[in-house]
Parts: C-alpha cells; structure tokens; sequence
C-alpha cells in the first residue's frame, strides 16, 4: 500500500500524460513557452484570480510574495508554529523576524485569538514593524480568512495565504488561493495537485504586484530580460511540469478532488468514535492534503504507526517539532512555551495514506486496524 500512490495516478493517465511532455520534447521550448502560459491562464481561471505567476516551489512563490511587499530586517511577520518549515524559512531569508502563533486543536490552523495576543505583543515591545500574516491552509483545509482578514485590516497587514496544501478548498464559494492578498501553492508531487519535479505558483489580482512577480522571478526583468532593475531570482517553471499540469488540473477538476473527499468521509464515518478525527468546519471544504488523526501521547502514536506498519500500512508525522523549537530558529530569543498547543499536537498527530485512488478495501483494513489496537 502506498502513502500517496502516484504511480496508479500516473497509470490511469498514462496515455494523454505521455503526450503532452513529449509535445514538449519535440517542440523545444523547455523553459516557461507557451505551454508554462497555458497553465498559468487555466491555474488562475481555475481558482478565480487575475494573476498566476508559475515559479520553481511553493517556498520560492512564499519567498516572491515577501519581495513584492520589500518585507525586510525589523519587519516582523506572523506566521503558525505547526506548519513546514518553509512557511516559517522564507521570512528569515528575507532578514525578516518570524513571529510564532499557536493553531487551534481541531482544524490544526492558526488560533486568531493568539494571532491577536502576538500582533499585540509585538507592537508593545516596540522592536519590529509588524507587516505581513502567513496564514497556512494545513493539511487542505483553508484557513479561518474571514477573521485573520479582520485582524489584518484593524492592525494594517498583508495576508499571505500558503496554499502549498491547500489548493482546490473552498469556503463557501470561494476557492482556496484566493484568500490571501497574494496566495502561493505547491506543485511538489505529493501536494493536492503535484507535478513531476518541482513547482509552484503565486496568485493575486493586483496588477502591480503581477508584474512585480513577473519580475523577480526572472532576474528582476525590467523591459527586456538582459535590463534587469532588480536583484530577483531563477524561478521558472519548466514547460514539462506546466504540460503535466494541465493535465493533473484536469484530472483535479473532473474527480480527484470529489474522490479525495469521499475517502476522507469513509474513515470519519468508520473512526469517528475510535479516535480524534479532522474536524471540517461548517462552510469549509478540504482537498486533503492530509488525513491526520489525533491520539491520546507520543507513546500510543508509536505502537500504533508500529502496528500499521507491520500490517504494510503506511503512516506519517506531520510535523513532529513545531516551528518554535526548531534549530535553525535557535537564533530567536523564543519563550519555549508561547505555542502550547503545537507541541501537543507534535506528540499526537498521526497521518494516514489519502489520495483519490486508495481502495475500499484497503481504507477498511486501515479503519479495522486502527480500531483492533486502539480498542486493546
Ligand atoms: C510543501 C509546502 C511548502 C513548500 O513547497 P515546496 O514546493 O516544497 O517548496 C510550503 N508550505 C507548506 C505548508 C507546504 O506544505
């Protein structure tokens, strides 16, 4: 059993998929093209934006959206504790100041309450300029916009939506990558939509800012790509990956995603009163990125994941050390005890394999696992 089975994925697409790259062999034009424009065109029709700039991962497209807003040394920006590590990374590459918030226990995203309680710290100690919210839509469900974009206006912030899980959730109406006054994604394979390498997006409706982007992630371009006006970066995406794309958004579009989210309503029908299942707000609708379980200490966590892991089952632990206790963030004087709640959940999360092409049978002998050693 696979954790996230891209080869069947690739199997049933195999004939159209090997088209399109070799469409692309054959036409020569490796790097962006017309195919990279073709995707960028159907990825932002696709969650109902202006703008797409496809770039080479979902850490450069954070790292794009920072050097628009010229986030820099003494800007603070607000970002979860319990997310990847690059959510946190891109904000220190730009000489910026992380400022760590706690996440809520049952959708695993930011706690707006602390967001509130750590603006507010920050602007009393008077150190840093506070700038910019990252709001991490974890695990595939979106974040709660409609209160972080409320905090973001009484206290004059830039929200950036980190759609690297995110892409194709809903609240409402509205598609996830919408959210933020500039939302990125990842196309990295096993994220909602993966391609075969890496990538990444950035989404906004500014114009300005489109072409800032634009910009930066071809050496800081002015008119012409040998007049550059800025320091930018090689952030391209490849003409390969954008072929892949269109072909994975199809797929996306037309039954992963209502795939994905029927496998997600099987386990919580068959484990939902054996163990801590995700909790999917009203109004909110998840890509699962991940399935994630929460259970009672770190010591059952590791003889359950033994136990699957002897039946071949697969597990995961996303994360297992929050953002405040990282290392390479031992350079911030950080109180051990500002983010309870993401060290809890370091202990007790456990993810389970989840894409749109896992069998009933499988996702049976998983929920039946699960319940034998749990019950014990
Ligand atoms: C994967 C991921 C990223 C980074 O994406 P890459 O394409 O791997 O660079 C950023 N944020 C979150 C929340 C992610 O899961």
């Amino acid at each position: 059993m696979q954790f996230r089975d891209l080869k069947t994925q690739y199997s049933v697409l195999k004939d159209e998929m090997d088209k399109a790259i070799l469409d692309v062999v054959a036409s020569s034009a490796y790097v962006m093209g017309p195919k990279t424009k073709e995707m960028e065109t159907a990825f932002a029709d696709y969650v109902g934006v202006k703008h797409c700039v496809a770039c080479n991962s979902g850490t450069d497209a954070l790292l794009l959206a920072l050097k628009v807003w010229d986030v820099k040394p003494g800007d603070a920006v607000f970002v979860p504790s319990f997310t990847f590590f690059a959510s946190a990374e891109v904000i220190a590459m730009q000489g910026a100041t992380p400022v760590f918030v706690d996440v809520d226990k049952d959708t695993f995203n930011m706690d707006t309450d602390d967001l509130e309680r750590k603006i507010e710290q920050t602007i009393k100690a008077g150190r840093l300029t506070p700038r910019v919210i990252i709001a991490v839509d974890l695990f595939g469900l979106p974040a709660n916009f409609k209160a972080i974009r409320k905090l973001a206006e009484k206290y004059g912030l830039y929200v950036l939506e980190d759609g690297a899980q995110g892409f194709g959730g809903r609240i409402g109406d509205r598609k996830a990558c919408t959210f933020g006054d500039i939302s990125t994604t990842s196309f990295f394979p096993a994220k909602p939509v993966g391609c075969y390498g890496d990538g990444g997006a950035v989404f906004t409706d500014n114009d300005e800012w489109a072409a800032l982007l634009d910009s930066y992630h071809i050496h800081g371009k002015g008119s012409d790509r040998y007049d550059n006006v800025r320091i930018g970066m090689n952030s391209r995406l490849d003409s390969i990956q954008a072929a892949i794309l269109l072909v994975k958004l199809k797929a996306f579009a037309d039954y992963e995603l209502v795939d994905v989210n029927k496998v997600a309503a099987r386990y919580t029908e068959k484990l939902k009163d054996v163990v801590k299942t995700p909790v999917v707000p009203e109004g909110f609708y998840s890509s699962w990125a991940q399935y994630t379980l929460q259970v009672e200490n770190k010591e059952v966590r590791a003889g359950l994941q033994a136990a699957l892991k002897d039946l071949d089952i697969p597990t995961a632990i996303y994360y297992p050390i929050p953002m405040h206790r990282q290392t390479a963030f031992s350079y911030i004087n950080l109180d051990e005890n500002q983010c309870p709640e993401s060290d809890r959940l370091a202990h007790t999360v456990i993810s389970l394999p989840i894409h749109p092409y896992l069998f009933e049978e499988d996702q049976d002998r998983i929920c039946e696992a699960i319940s034998q050693y749990l019950k014990k």
